[in-house]
């Protein structure tokens, strides 16, 4: 098991100003920019960031993202990774960053903080958050995880879940996924930043509630290259749960292609209401068809239709017969 009390960017190896960019270089860059991808009023707010996100080089590469939209401006998939300054030289209008070593939990809807507060995760758990300027309620909580936790993962890496278990949380770990990290948001309207305390020399390792979470979703993939990815779809929330019977603290969910999380709470879930339950088992005309610590996941039931019809005996024999 990893150390989960050594936490801070200064016990990542070789951190701390990589050579490759230079900050008072890149603030010259960026006051000559059109659009301003670092944010910062002032020259020495600027420069601060430029140094806070250059410690990231070590380890992360930087992605030039198009003015008015969230995509990078160029092909990154299996390419090494771009320094600051290099991701600066396509003058964009805001950054990401992508890693292999970053772990990110990304609260996008009221519902990921109640998942998040029921599994003892603190969403306020001091290390780098990137925030928007005009939106406090949706934030990225981003981990440095070191090799030996990425050991303890099947595949090293968590694909991009969406809306993990219908919570409104998404997860990623993946040198093949990227944050937006500064600049301005595709709007316009708002800024990515990092608030002071949760700024990016407060990077931390994941706390233990984080890592099983973490752990959980990496078990739930399959060892191979070649997954099948699945899409977001919508889902509301159940009052009461047709499961469990949960009717406060709502966070049970039905999605639009007939699937029911009900989510194991200590006051409601489907196995106390129902008993020990295995995949396959029926519930008020569900089928348990997938667990985990979190949750158990329903599909409607339909009975097996025959798709051949059962011929009288003797006109089947008659048939063969012939
Ligand atoms: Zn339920």
């Amino acid at each position: 098991m990893a150390d989960f009390n050594k936490a801070t960017i200064g016990a990542v190896p070789n951190p701390i100003l990589a050579e490759k960019s230079d900050p008072l270089h890149i603030l010259q860059m960026v006051k000559n920019l059109k659009h301003q991808p670092i944010t910062g009023v002032t020259d020495d707010e600027i420069l601060l960031r430029a140094r806070n996100l250059a410690q990231l080089e070590s380890f992360c590469g930087f992605l030039p993202i198009w003015k008015g939209k969230k995509s990078p401006m160029l092909k990154y998939g299996g390419e090494p990774h771009l320094s600051l300054q290099e991701a600066l030289g396509f003058k964009p209008a805001a950054l990401a960053v992508r890693s292999p070593n970053l772990l990110t939990l990304d609260y996008d809807k009221e519902s990921s903080f109640d998942f998040a507060a029921e599994r003892g995760i603190d969403f306020t758990f001091p290390t780098t958050h990137f925030r928007r300027t005009d939106n406090d309620e949706r934030f990225k909580q981003v981990f440095y995880c070191p090799d030996e936790l990425l050991a303890e993962l099947p595949n090293r890496s968590i694909k991009r879940t969406i809306n993990y278990c219908g919570s409104g949380l998404d997860v990623f770990l993946s040198n093949s996924c990227y944050i937006l990290c500064d600049g301005e948001h595709e709007k316009g309207k708002g800024r990515y930043y990092s608030p002071s305390g949760l700024d990016i020399p407060d990077l931390a390792t994941p706390p233990k509630e984080v890592w099983d979470l973490a752990l959980e979703i990496a078990q739930g993939e399959p060892k191979s290259r070649t997954r099948k990815r699945y899409y977001n779809t919508k889902s509301r929330k159940m009052n009461p749960c047709i499961i469990c019977g949960r009717d406060e603290r709502l966070w049970c969910s039905e999605s639009d292609n007939g699937l029911i999380f009900c989510m194991n709470g200590s006051t409601f879930s489907s196995e106390l209401k129902h008993g020990t339950l295995n995949i396959g088992d029926v519930v008020d005309g569900y089928a348990l068809v997938k667990q985990s610590p979190t949750c158990n996941t329903f599909k409607f039931h339909e009975p097996k239709k025959r798709h051949t019809p059962i011929r009288p005996l003797k006109r089947r024999k008659a048939l063969a017969r012939r």
